[in-house]
């Protein structure tokens, strides 16, 4: 059996991970999401197991020496980590697996993993990028700004992934990826028990 597609989406600040990601898992129930964990406090309506591990610094930091995070980030003062166990276990039971996760941690997923599909999600435009992360209104006025200058910063990045997605619309972002996870699928190197079933048959 071939492994399964580790899908890794992730992008600046405020182009819509979440919701894209959230709209992917919708549609392919088959869909594998890693639960991170985090020292961030859950926000109304997050549920511990759910949407994160909520984890205290203390215990973030013994996660991170019993060596459990296949990569580990700080991200705006809180620190954010994916588990590596269930990971692993899933994909060589041929399942697909999708991380949600910021830029620092997919460079350091993609030196580890270079079989991995690698997905940086674009704001249609800056304008549009400057109105997403106002609409979510938990930002002040500074933090607005440091979040809209670097989000800019990281744009940039994306030129080291694999796929470049605009999310103009969730549906439209989510049906492209789709789309790519099909074409993965497809490569050469990943199917080459069809080539040793066809070149081996005993019909021949
Ligand atoms: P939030 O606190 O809004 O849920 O997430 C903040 C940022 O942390 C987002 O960019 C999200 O993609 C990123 N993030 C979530 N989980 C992880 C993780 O396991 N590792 C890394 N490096 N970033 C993560």
């Amino acid at each position: 059996m071939e492994k399964g597609l580790l899908i890794v989406v992730s992008g600046a600040s405020g182009t819509g991970k979440g919701t894209v990601c959230r709209k992917l898992l919708a549609d392919i129930p088959t869909l594998y999401y890693s639960i991170s964990a985090t020292t961030r406090r859950p926000r109304a309506g997050e549920t511990d197991g759910v949407e994160y591990f909520f984890l205290t610094r203390e215990e973030f930091q013994r996660w991170i020496d019993e060596g459990k995070f296949l990569e580990h980030a700080e991200v705006y003062g809180n620190f954010y980590g994916t588990p590596a166990h269930k990971i692993e276990e899933r994909l060589e039971r041929g399942e697909d697996v999708l991380l949600e996760i910021d830029i620092q941690g997919a460079l350091n997923v993609m030196a580890k993993k270079p079989d991995g599909v690698y997905i940086f999600l674009l704001p249609p435009s800056l304008e549009e990028l400057k109105n997403r992360i106002k609409n979510r209104g938990t930002e002040s006025p500074e933090t607005f700004a440091r979040r809209f200058q670097s989000a800019v910063g990281e744009i940039s990045t994306g030129q080291k992934y694999q796929y470049a997605v605009v999310n103009d619309t969730v549906d439209a972002a989510a049906e492209k990826i789709k789309a790519i996870i099909a074409a993965e699928r497809c490569r050469v190197s990943r199917n080459a028990a069809l080539f040793q079933n066809l070149t081996h048959s005993e019909e021949m």
